[in-house]
């Protein structure tokens, strides 16, 4: 049997899953393909900066820190950000 070919992640499942990931909860092949996806993905990184920053201040992150509009945007300049860089992503 040959093992799961890990499916690249998009932006908007690495958004969906950041908390967990940040929580430690993803299970590992969930945990490669989001971190494969951040090296990829400047978007991403500093989307993910900017998580931890609001941790760091609010000290937790709840799901309304990133309602759906707002992540809406965000991915919106992920795509924009992608796009000026040159990347497929
Ligand atoms: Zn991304």
């Amino acid at each position: 049997m040959r093992p799961p070919v890990p499916t690249e992640m998009s932006c908007r499942e690495l958004v969906e899953l950041v908390t967990a990931w940040h929580e430690g909860a993803l299970p590992l092949a969930d945990r490669t393909r989001f971190e494969m996806h951040l090296c990829l993905c400047t978007g991403c990184r500093g989307y993910v900066q900017q998580m931890r920053r609001t941790i760091e201040v609010t000290g937790r992150l709840t799901e309304e820190d990133v309602a759906p509009a707002a992540r809406k945007d965000l991915l919106r300049a992920f795509r924009q950000f992608a796009r000026s860089k040159g990347e497929p992503r």
